[in-house]
């Protein structure tokens, strides 16, 4: 399996992690080696050389040569190149599912669904590349036209996160790139082949194509590179997805340079059921929502927050949910699967360690609450426990694993209340069939959230709207809508056509 799937994507034991452009992988050999695993046998599934700070320097700097000529290159011609690496995508589009799957530990159609979203984005940055608009304004001054612009702002760094290991990179590449930007990647060490694949398979689309290098790829063994790219003065903008205890750090050292950083961090997603809700509708979001990607998306639904009438019932429609779940838990890439692993043991410790604090706290394990030691991997059981505050800290921090805890509320402003009553401010979800209840949870006095539906989960947005959330998730916003205008710098010009010259506001300044 692993060897198919890697040889498909044209991979070897031992790759290169560092894309230098100009079709050139770096031969450096003694930076360290990542070895990347399969979560769900904890087997190596390659070497991966890590990059040199002389790989980094030349990555910059060829980076900064291409801005060159990207910036002035017409957007939907940049969009052309994006359309080439959305073909590329689509050719690909198993071979790289699977090894997401593979490296990742997410189920198939959800490795195959990430490089769908890979394609969609793409499909969205080509009719974006003609649609850079900027504002035209009314000049207080007569014979003046007043106007603003949007330029390519230069070279552009993301940092990712393993559980969308490829995802996020295209949300932020593709329409960075129609922008103008040239990028460069830094993947997460634990998802470094899919980064290496995607890389292949649209430079190598561009190149066919005579297109110049927009994509470069840089892989640190440890954290010195990365902390070194946050640093850089000449990275107009850092693109952070990770944990907010990384995220705050990198926001802090960009601020301190006076860059731009957009800063995508961890999610703490309540869902709302009130006693008028759809059942059919409601269950099975908040299995997928709580189980799906074992509960390693940045969205998944992690509070349940029911009304007391129906909390029972619930409750025990979910326990009988979760014990089908359990009976299909196992390789991701197995038909039939539900849940994989989750991608390391501490990620095991954190899930058991969390478990134990809310039974401390006078919780009570409704379903699963713990590991599968039976078998090889990082494999647990999606977990419900009832009986825990809102309040308390082991709610209030983001576990990254598929534990629910399910609150019970009297009335919705209570619910509403603690849905919000968290540092973070990601997604959130309301069931309900009563439209002022919708209406008042999406309100200006609703969810805080920067995702909020009604009637379905937390988890599964759509490219085409901005994506992000407030507070401690650290209030960036990408992909779509008009996310696309942190990645420019926006220019106002003046042209005055008469033969005077006025001053604004109507200032005399007689010489
Ligand atoms: P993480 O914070 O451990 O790592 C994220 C990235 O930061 C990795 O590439 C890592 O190598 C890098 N990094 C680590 N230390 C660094 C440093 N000092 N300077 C610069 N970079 C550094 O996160 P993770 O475990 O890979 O991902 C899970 C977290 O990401 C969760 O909290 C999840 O909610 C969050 N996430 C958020 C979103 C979102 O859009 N809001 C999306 C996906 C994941």
């Amino acid at each position: 399996m692993t060897h198919a799937v890697l040889s498909a994507l044209g991979l070897g034991n031992e790759e290169s992690g560092t894309y230098l452009g100009q079709g050139e992988w770096s031969k450096t050999r003694d930076a360290g080696v990542i070895e990347p695993t399969d979560p769900s046998t904890g087997e190596v599934l390659a070497k991966v050389h890590a990059s040199s700070e002389a790989d980094y320097e030349k990555i910059v700097e060829r980076a900064r040569e291409s801005f060159k000529v990207w910036r002035t290159t017409p957007a939907p011609r940049r969009g052309e190149a994006i359309r080439l690496c959305a073909n590329a995508l689509r050719e690909n589009k198993d071979a790289l599912g699977s090894l997401v799957s593979l490296e990742m530990g997410k189920i198939k159609p959800e490795g195959d669904g990430e490089v769908q979203e890979m394609i969609d984005i793409a499909d969205f940055a080509v009719g974006l590349s003609r649609q850079l608009y900027g504002l035209t304004m009314h000049s207080e001054r007569p014979g003046h036209r007043m106007y603003e612009q949007y330029h390519p702002l230069g070279v552009v760094g993301i940092i990712s996160a393993f559980n969308f290991p490829v995802a996020v990179w295209s949300w932020n590449a593709f329409i960075a790139a129609v922008c103008g930007d040239i990028c460069i990647w830094k993947p997460s060490p634990k998802t470094p082949l899919t980064a290496i694949a995607s890389m292949k398979i649209c430079n190598d689309a561009l190149r066919e194509a005579g297109f110049p290098d927009i994509f470069f790829l840089f892989n640190d063994a440890g954290t010195e590179l990365a902390q070194k790219f946050v640093d850089d003065k000449r990275i107009g903008l850092i693109s952070f997805t990770g944990s907010t205890a990384v995220g705050r750090k990198v926001g802090e050292r960009v601020a301190a340079r006076m860059g731009r950083s957009l800063l995508e961090l961890g999610g703490n997603n309540a869902m709302i059921v009130d006693e008028s809700a759809d059942m059919k509708l409601a269950i099975p979001a908040i299995v997928f929502g709580a189980v799906g990607t074992a509960g390693q998306r940045c969205t998944s639904t992690r509070r349940l927050f029911v009304h007391e009438k129906v909390h029972d019932e619930i409750v025990e429609k979910l326990v009988s949910a979760y014990k089908q779940v359990e009976g299909k838990i196992g390789d991701p890439n197995a038909a039939g699967t539900l849940m994989g692993p989750l991608i390391d043991d501490a990620s095991v410790q954190r899930y058991l360690g969390a478990i134990e604090k809310a039974k401390a706290a006078g919780g009570e394990v409704r379903a699963g609450g713990e590991a599968m030691t039976d078998r090889k991997g990082h494999f647990v059981k999606p977990t419900i426990i009832t009986g825990v505050p809102n309040s308390h800290e082991v709610i209030q921090t983001e576990t990254f694993a598929p534990i629910l805890y399910v609150v019970p509320f009297k009335d919705i402003d209570e619910a509403i209340e603690m849905q919000n009553d968290v540092p973070q401010g990601l997604s959130s979800a309301m069931f309900t069939m009563n439209m002022r209840v919708a209406e008042q949870f999406l309100s200006a006095a609703g969810s805080d959230c920067g995702i909020a539906n009604v009637n379905i989960g937390t988890s599964g947005a759509e490219i085409g709207g901005a994506f992000g959330g407030e507070k401690e998730t650290g209030g960036g916003r990408e992909s779509g809508s008009d996310a696309w205008k942190v990645y420019m710098r926006r220019q106002t010009n003046t042209i005055n056509y008469s033969d005077a010259l006025p001053l604004a506001q109507g200032i005399k300044f007689d010489l």
